[in-house]
């Protein structure tokens, strides 16, 4: 009776082993494939025509561009006038449970559109809340799958990279042109491969402290974040990657500082949009050399 009994526990154990088995290499094919497709894939085609089939996203496709004149540059804030008072947050590190739903709501509350750098995967952990960002407003940008601060091969950084670009699309529908390398590390690989891929590589120019070894308390991120307010000024907070309970609670004191400085919270598309626009009046002031002028023209050097 005994032996019986056991030989059946083995025989559902060699079952659900065999199951196992075969779901982890579909699995595993299903990511490969996923991964060449991705590598394969003519950079920004498939999502502008918006009929890709096989991959299709569960939103509609969404595009996080930036002006042609940032693709494969690595910016530290968007150059403005002194007058523009404009400004970025942006989070980094998440979507996670508890402090991205804090963020959003705040972010909500204020009617503020903010930039946020999320990792494969969390994404993959948490696919509702990285769709609620995305629903919210909010722009993505890639931060890579496991956030590695490493030297890596080209390999290594492809996979990085790609497999998250992947899963954001496929989680949210963005197709997103931002990059930011975890750590800042700008030499591991990582920005190489994002910029032949046409990434921005997007740094920031004003640090909240809230990802210090010895992060400061709420009110001295509050007053990292507004003595480093400029126009322009791209914030560095985190919404994962530890506990992120302070930067919680100093956003709504941020916000507010901001405010009344008189600036207004955008994402950092908009802001390098706005310097595109800047940039594009400045040359059409210049005067002598306009587009509708003949042909015989002296091109415009720039
Ligand atoms: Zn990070």
């Amino acid at each position: 009776m005994a032996a019986q009994r056991i030989s059946q526990v083995l025989q559902v154990g060699i079952v659900i082993v065999v199951i196992a088995t075969g779901a982890l290499s579909l699995s595993l094919l299903n990511g490969e494939l996923l991964q060449k497709l991705a590598i394969n894939k003519p950079t920004d085609k498939n999502v502008k025509g918006g009929s890709n089939s096989a991959t299709s996203p569960p939103a509609k496709n969404l595009i996080v561009e930036v002006p042609k004149s940032f693709q494969r540059q690595t910016i530290y804030q968007a150059k403005l006038k002194a007058t523009d008072k404009v400004i970025a947050l942006t989070f980094d590190d998440g979507p996670g449970p508890k402090n991205t739903v804090q963020v959003l709501e705040i972010l909500k509350k204020n009617h503020i559109k903010a930039t946020f750098f999320v990792t494969g995967e969390m994404v993959q952990a948490y696919p509702q809340i990285a769709k609620q960002v995305v629903a919210d407003g909010h722009a993505l940008g890639n931060h890579t799958w496991h956030h590695w601060y490493r030297q890596m091969d080209t390999a290594t950084a492809a996979s990085e990279i790609d497999r998250t670009a992947d899963i954001i699309y496929k989680t949210t529908g963005v197709k997103t042109a931002l990059f930011r390398p975890p750590g800042g590390y700008l030499h591991n690989g990582l920005a190489d491969y994002a910029k032949n891929q046409n990434y921005t590589i997007m740094m920031w120019s004003s640090l909240s402290g809230d990802a210090n070894r010895h992060s400061p308390q709420v009110a001295g991120m509050i007053k990292n974040v507004l003595n480093g307010a400029k126009p322009g000024s791209i914030v560095l907070l985190h919404d994962g990657g530890g506990n992120r309970s302070r930067t919680v609670k100093a956003l709504p004191g941020i916000i507010a500082g901001l405010k009344t400085k008189g600036y207004k919270c955008v994402t950092v598309s908009e802001l390098l949009e706005m310097q595109a626009k800047e940039e594009a009046t400045a040359m059409k002031a210049v005067p002598a050399v306009t587009k509708n002028e003949p042909a015989n023209n002296q091109p415009h050097q720039q």
